[in-house]
């Protein structure tokens, strides 16, 4: 009976132009997005993700959906075959994830596939083989309701493609990202993911509070504000963090549109400026935030992967955002100071308004970003000093200057030479002034300790013999998923800087011992570390973040005490390969050359 219910019928040709085509299967992580998305427009209450090798291997997704007629399921892998849409219309009317019909036929080109699916009031379920594109195989069997799609060998007909996936960690960090981004729309549906047998994710059906504690770890979801604004224009509602909850580093910060994830920098704007003066400038506040909009409110073509989605009026739309914030903070008990008035409250507007002077600014994403690129070569900087120096004399009599730097001397403490070369003195706590076999040198304390510091961690890591202190009192260390996957991935990188962990239940770790050399909060400069995916992607900044990260948290800022203190840190400084720069690329040290001196006192 139910044969004759077939649903998914070919787009016509003239459709399929009208739809921008795109790439739909870039690497695993697509493969994931479009086969959980495929199980969500079912109706599925359960997705499982199972995957191994990142994926490169195998992907399957099993759901509890409406699955498909014997018939759907081999039409289901033609291209521009789906249930979704008849024709361009229906695009403005879109109420489903998927709608162009290209997923799994592009995931079939690419890779094998094994499909097994069965709607509930069928006795039997279908099972069909892709190769490659090519249908393989259909029989009738026996399987559980719902469909279960495995995906093996992505790419394995593509070599090309094959070497431009990154190395697992990457594409691991790709598919939770996904993952979570689905996650946190739907808290309803039960989901998990599984990698090499290992479970990342199991969660039940929550609220959105309980989903996003899940995904984004308890003190995240703990302390959030509810925002919940009603417009003609959209249904805006979901959860902003706390003043004192916004972090430095890599805030969790998400847009969904009618159930999907977005990116859109111009209203994070409107989001931050919510909190204008709320929050420290280099904090970021953390946000889940989703609109309801008539679908023909929205254009969700702009971008083939479909994470840029463009509003027909964003510009009114800014000002309702940020007086939404700015309404949650306000009212959060919190911060009594901040309280507002209620003649101060800010109107939220309900109907579209001008607001032409605000500009959309366009989307740009620099996909070259590399944070330590900023810092141009030790030898530039450590020439640039030098000019500032030859301006502070130029215009100043020589007896000016002269009265001037007695002046300065006064208070000046006389340190004993390190070498015999080496005689000086520190100056306001913070520059140790010596002598130098060409002329007089000028060092930064602070800066040459971090050199020091930082050069000591890395020799602890290549010779492999760590130096931690044991934790009276061990702390624990909660991790998120997502946290712990990076974790996992340098857990040796840590423990060859003295950190020392054991286990303590599924993503949390009891901290033994730390590096000798830290201060401050142990469990936060792991967290800050973890938290940073831009870097965590090379194995090789992880370790320089994390050499940086522990040299700053070792070398405190202070005035460097007594002669003792700066002649061990010039002796120290001199050891290094690269006593002239930080680590930052920072200058650490300029020299006054004889040449130079005498050119200007003779
Ligand atoms: P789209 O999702 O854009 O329609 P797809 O290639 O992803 O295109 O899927 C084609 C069709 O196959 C869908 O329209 C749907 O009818 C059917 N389908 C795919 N996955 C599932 C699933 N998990 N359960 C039920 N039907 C599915
Ligand atoms: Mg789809």
């Amino acid at each position: 009976m139910p044969d004759n219910q077939n649903i998914i019928h070919t787009l016509s040709s003239a459709t399929i132009n009208q739809i921008a085509a795109g790439e739909v299967v870039q690497r695993p992580s697509s493969v994931v997005k479009e086969l959980m998305e495929n199980a969500i427009d079912a109706g599925a209450t359960k997705i499982d993700v199972i995957i191994q090798d990142a994926g490169r291997t195998l992907i399957q997704v099993i759901d509890n959906g409406k699955g498909m007629s014997p018939d759907d399921s081999v039409k289901a892998f033609e291209r521009h075959a789906t249930s979704k849409i008849s024709d361009a219309e229906d695009l403005f009317a879109l109420t489903t994830m998927g709608f162009r019909g290209e997923a799994l036929a592009s995931i079939a080109a690419v890779s094998r596939v094994e499909l097994k699916t069965r709607r509930q009031a069928d006795e039997l379920g279908s099972r069909v083989e892709i190769n490659g594109g090519e249908l393989a195989l259909q029989e009738m069997i026996n399987c559980q309701a719902g469909t279960q799609i495995l995906v093996k060998d992505l790419f394995y007909n593509i070599p090309v493609r094959r070497k431009f996936l990154k190395k697992n960690e990457t594409e691991l960090r790709n598919i939770l990202n996904i993952f979570e981004q689905i996650a946190l729309v739907y808290p309803g549906i039960c989901l998990t993911l599984t990698n090499n047998g290992s479970t990342i994710f199991n969660l039940g059906k929550e609220n959105y509070r309980q989903r996003i504690a899940s995904v984004c770890g308890d003190k995240t979801g703990k302390e959030l504000l509810t925002i919940d604004v009603d417009t003609v224009l959209a249904h805006i509602s979901g959860f902003i963090s706390t003043p004192d909850t916004t972090v430095k580093k890599s805030p969790s910060q998400y847009f969904f549109v009618n159930g999907r994830y977005i990116q859109h920098p111009y209203f994070a704007k409107a989001v931050s400026l919510g909190y204008d003066r709320l929050i420290p400038a280099d904090s970021k506040p953390q946000f889940f935030i989703y609109f309801d909009v008539e679908p023909d409110k929205i254009d969700v073509n702009i971008h083939p992967t479909k994470t840029e989605v463009k509003f027909e009026d964003e510009q009114s739309l800014f000002p309702i955002i940020v007086s939404a914030v700015k309404e949650a903070l306000a009212s959060s008990c919190s911060m009594p100071g901040l309280m507002f008035d209620q003649e101060d409250r800010i109107e939220i507007p309900v109907a579209p308004v001008d607001f032409s002077g605000l500009q959309t600014p366009p989307v740009t994403r620099n996909t070259n970003y590399n944070p330590f690129s900023s810092h141009s070569s030790a030898s530039s900087h450590a020439a640039k000093p030098v000019t500032g120096w030859e301006r502070l004399y130029d215009g100043t009599s020589k007896e000016e200057e002269i009265l001037k730097s007695s002046d300065r001397l006064a208070g000046y403490e006389i340190v004993d030479s390190v070498k015999p070369l080496f005689r000086g003195f520190v100056y306001n706590g913070k520059y140790i002034v010596c002598s130098s076999d060409k002329g007089v040198l000028l060092v930064n304390s602070y800066r040459a300790s971090l050199r020091i510091a930082y050069d000591r961690l890395s020799k602890m890591i290549e010779s492999g013999h760590s130096e931690g202190q044991m934790l009276l009192f061990p702390e624990i260390l909660e991790l998120t998923a997502t946290e712990n996957v990076t974790f996992l991935e340098n857990k040796s990188l840590f423990e060859s800087v003295g950190y020392g962990f054991e286990e303590f239940g599924n993503t949390a770790y009891k901290l033994t011992s730390v590096p000798s050399s830290l201060v401050g909060d142990y469990i936060n400069s792991i967290k800050e570390l973890l938290s940073d995916p831009e870097l965590c992607n090379v194995r090789e900044s992880f370790r320089e973040r994390m050499l940086m990260s522990l040299a700053k948290k070792s070398t405190p800022q202070s005035v460097v005490n007594g002669s003792e203190e700066a002649e061990k840190i010039i002796s120290e400084l001199f050891k290094s390969r690269t006593p002239s720069v930080t680590p930052q690329g920072l200058p650490i040290f300029f020299e006054l050359d004889s040449d130079f001196i005498k050119n200007k006192i003779g």
